[in-house]
């Protein structure tokens, strides 16, 4: 199998699972109880939250750990008109302003839902995926409340200039502050796509609210977290025990959240050398593949390729492959199983035909050398026969 879908889903990692397996079995105990063995597993916990805190610059207590990055999301959204007399329920978001919300265009369908939901308004991209930082002036208004914007497009794996759209913020607080606005402007990112291959420091980058995925990073699946900073006021989704600073109620899951935090640590100490291995591997597709237009030139994350074959059907060549034992994506796996058109490529501008050529191929640990020039190869002789099977 030559699997080039990292960007969909990784497996959990050899290290990730033998961290996790004890917690499954013999550290079991509800780390909410009284007794010691209860409380070495709720140390565990914690000391696990601070490792995943740590690289990201981050404190334990700054950490909502969430059932993914989805949830994180919603969880970030809920900052959003903090007056409690004009808080709206999930139902009706009729007290929520317009332009409370701005998100980016291309935002995963876990972002760009919520916005609209709330009415947000969508900023826009440039031809090269990166965001249009003109629109975003433009669209700023005294009202606004939250910005989101991905540090990393999962499609295109863009990777977006979030300093520069903080100093944008930064001047809009000040400007706001001199004429006595008090409405709150917040930043939050959806970081699932980037802390594998990226150094993230929340303060750095500006944020207030940071959302994270271990699935993504070779840790399981539905766990993440959402990085809050000091003084930013959120509504739990989920109301019960309290746990997660009465955030995210319900019991911990423990053997997720330790895998979480080997995944990160992992990922943390081979990050430089990942990033050399997929560029090097990057350059070997686009050398040895054929009769493609390349679609995110520059500015996108080492791992990613996005190539299309313009007059293919994608999802033809999505499934031949499958037949050859390679599997590729035409975009966002969500979208991809739906069938409908990735709104990613149609922001950046490409044409109906261009999108419905379009493949991503993201590379990843299942990878080797080999087996890129392999996938080179098979994909070059799929795209040859379809070229002469649709003359
Ligand atoms: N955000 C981004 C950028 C993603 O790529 C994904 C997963 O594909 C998600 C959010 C949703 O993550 P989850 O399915 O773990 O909730």
């Amino acid at each position: 199998m030559i699997y080039l879908d990292h960007a969909a889903a990784t497996p959990v990692s050899k290290k990730v699972l033998e961290a996790m397996l004890p917690y499954f079995s013999d550290d079991f105990f509800n780390p909410s109880a009284a007794y010691l063995p209860a409380k070495k597993v709720s140390a565990d916990y914690e000391a696990a939250k601070a490792s995943v805190a740590h690289v990201i610059g981050a404190k334990a207590s700054d950490l909502i750990i969430t059932a993914g990055a989805t949830e994180a999301n919603n969880l970030a959204f809920t900052a959003i008109n903090t007056d409690t007399r004009a808080r709206p329920s999930m139902s009706s978001s009729s007290q929520i302003s317009p332009s409370s919300v701005l998100y980016l265009v291309t935002e995963h369908d876990s972002v760009r839902r919520v916005a609209e939901h709330y009415g947000g308004v969508a900023i826009k991209v440039l031809s090269n995926g990166l965001i249009d930082l003109t629109d975003l002036r433009e669209k700023i208004t005294d009202e606004t409340e939250l910005i989101s914007i991905a540090l990393v497009n999962n499609e295109l794996g863009t990777i977006q200039p979030l300093s520069d759209v903080s100093q944008i913020i930064r001047e809009v607080k000040l400007d706001r502050m001199k004429r006595g606005i008090k409405t709150q402007l917040l930043l939050h990112s959806d970081a699932s796509q980037a802390i594998n291959l990226l150094e993230i420091n929340v303060a750095r980058l500006g944020v207030d609210l940071l959302t994270l995925n271990a699935a993504k990073i070779y840790g399981p699946k539905g766990v993440g977290g959402l990085y809050v900073s000091h003084g930013v006021r959120l509504r739990p989704l989920t109301m019960g025990g309290g746990q997660e600073n009465g955030l995210r109620s319900g019991t911990e899951n423990v053997p997720a959240v330790i895998g979480f935090a080997k995944a990160v640590e992992e990922a943390k100490k081979h990050l430089n050398s990942n990033r050399k291995k997929y560029t090097k591997w990057r350059q070997i597709l686009l050398n040895e593949l054929k009769d493609y237009e390349i679609i995110n030139k520059k500015h996108s994350l080492d791992n990613y390729i996005n190539i299309c074959y313009n007059g293919l059907d994608a999802e033809r060549l999505v499934f031949l492959l499958e037949g050859l034992d390679v599997y590729v994506a035409t975009g966002a796996a969500c979208a991809a199983s739906k069938g409908v058109q990735s709104h990613v490529l149609k922001a950046i501008g490409l044409s109906d035909s261009q999108i419905a050529g379009s493949l991503r191929l993201t590379l990843g640990e299942t990878n080797d050398e080999v087996q890129i020039h392999k996938a080179a190869e098979i994909i070059n002789e799929v795209t040859r026969l379809e070229r002469v099977r649709t003359k």
